[in-house]
């Protein structure tokens, strides 16, 4: 490892591969370090994706593929189900991942663009020089360095320092992170190509309940519940427990993982003086679905393209590393202040406004409906409440 780098980015999770790796595409010598001694070990995630321009960040390889999926069902209690299904039977539009796989190919990705690498190495601070981000400290097998660097970025996920280290306010309050929980399951009978999601208060008040197929037999069964709800009948996990017992009795658990997943629409403010805030560690993450990959990959290119640019012209400013934050803006922030929406809506609906929405809906053909885009415009034609909500943002 040397003394100074032009960026140094903390965290090996998608949105810090990402960023490395355009850092250093853009010219930029990049450190990236990973706390952990494996990328992608433990998993943190239900490993589900869309299709979209993932073939941007990586080659499509079976290898990081654990199922690939063609249609998702909701269950809402006391109406039928929502069944949605692309019109092509060969259609693909989302994969379950095996992140393990796909963490480290994002890695391996940004090391062969020239970023040098170490794993079990620990940002354990920030280094300030003239009013603006100038290193990290950084503990590795024991030992404590500093490293200097004109550009930082923060991609050390929900549990980030980095941020708050920066003077950034990072706070989560309890209606802005899920705890997720969630067992690898074999011997279960499920859809191989087929999402399912359970809501309503009997599941998981303020979340849902998921099923994401990894081949013959096999699945992450997972809940994701909303802090601030976890008060009314008990923990995630009894909640996922009772799930588990009552659908896959004979299933067999051989995995169990959790964390945080933020749900607040985002940091207003995700970068500092020489310091860019990626993915989770910017509370990136989707606030209705949860889902973080694609917006850690989104960011992680942003920062990345914009700490090249910063170091081609040697601005590390404010003003420079705002640049990111508008892109930012610009590429996701439709979505997240629509999903920011979408939630507050969800979480004060009652079960019986629920049902009476899927109830609303029973008879739609759902065939070809495919996101969270399509799926609202049906939702919000027979919701005037929700149609409100939205306004502008549909
Ligand atoms: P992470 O993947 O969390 O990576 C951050 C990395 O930083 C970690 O490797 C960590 O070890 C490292 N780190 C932390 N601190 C330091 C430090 N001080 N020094 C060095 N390294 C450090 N998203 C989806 O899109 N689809 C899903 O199906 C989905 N399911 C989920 C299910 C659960 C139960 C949970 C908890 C989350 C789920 N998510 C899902 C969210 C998704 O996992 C995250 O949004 C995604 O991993 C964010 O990527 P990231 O790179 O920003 O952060």
């Amino acid at each position: 490892m040397k003394d100074a780098y032009d960026v140094i980015v903390v965290g090996g999770g998608p949105s810090g591969a990402v960023a490395a790796r355009f850092a250093a595409e853009g010219g930029a010598s990049v450190l990236l370090i990973e706390k952990r001694q494996e990328v992608g070990d433990p998993i943190r995630c239900a490993e589900g994706v869309g299709t979209g321009d993932l073939d941007k960040y990586l080659d499509i390889e079976d290898r990081w593929i654990a199922a690939p999926i063609k249609g998702a069902t909701i269950y809402v209690p006391g109406a039928a189900p929502i069944k949605m299904r692309a019109k092509d039977e060969n259609q693909i539009y989302g994969y379950i991942l095996e992140r393990k796989i796909f963490d480290r190919a994002l890695v391996e990705r940004a090391a062969k663009a020239g970023v040098e690498v170490y794993t079990k190495t620990s940002a354990t601070g920030l280094i300030m020089k003239d009013g603006r981000v100038a290193g990290v400290k950084i503990k590795r097998l024991g030992e404590e360095k500093e490293v200097m660097a004109n550009v930082v970025i923060g991609a050390d996920g929900v549990e980030s320092k980095v941020g708050r280290w920066g003077g950034i306010n990072t706070t989560l309050k309890p209606a802005d992170i899920e705890t997720g929980v969630q067992y690898l399951m074999t011997g279960i009978d499920i859809d191989e190509d087929n999402v399912e999601f359970f809501m309503g208060s009997e599941y998981a008040p303020g979340g849902y309940v998921w099923i994401f197929p990894k081949g013959k037999g096999r699945a992450n069964v997972g809940i994701g519940l909303l802090g601030s709800k976890i008060k009314e009948g008990g923990r995630p996990i009894d909640f996922l427990n009772r799930f588990v017992e009552s659908r896959f009795p004979n299933g067999k658990i051989i995995e169990m993982n959790y964390d945080g997943v933020p749900v607040s629409g985002g940091i207003d403010k995700i970068y500092g003086a020489g310091l860019m805030l990626v993915g989770d560690a910017a509370q990136l993450s989707d606030p209705i679905t949860g889902g973080g990959i694609k917006h850690g990959l989104w960011s992680g290119e942003l920062a990345g393209r914009n700490a090249a640019e910063a170091v081609a012209s040697g601005d590390f400013s404010e003003k420079s590393m705002k640049k990111y934050q508008k892109a930012w803006e610009e590429k996701g922030g439709k979505i997240m202040s629509r999903d920011l929406i979408l939630k507050n809506y969800y979480i004060d609906m009652s079960d019986e406004e629920a049902t009476k929405v899927a109830q609303a809906v029973e008879g739609v053909d759902f065939t070809g409906v495919l996101d969270v885009s399509q799926l609202v415009k049906i939702l919000a034609k027979v919701d005037k409440k929700l149609l409100l909500k939205l306004g502008a943002n549909q």
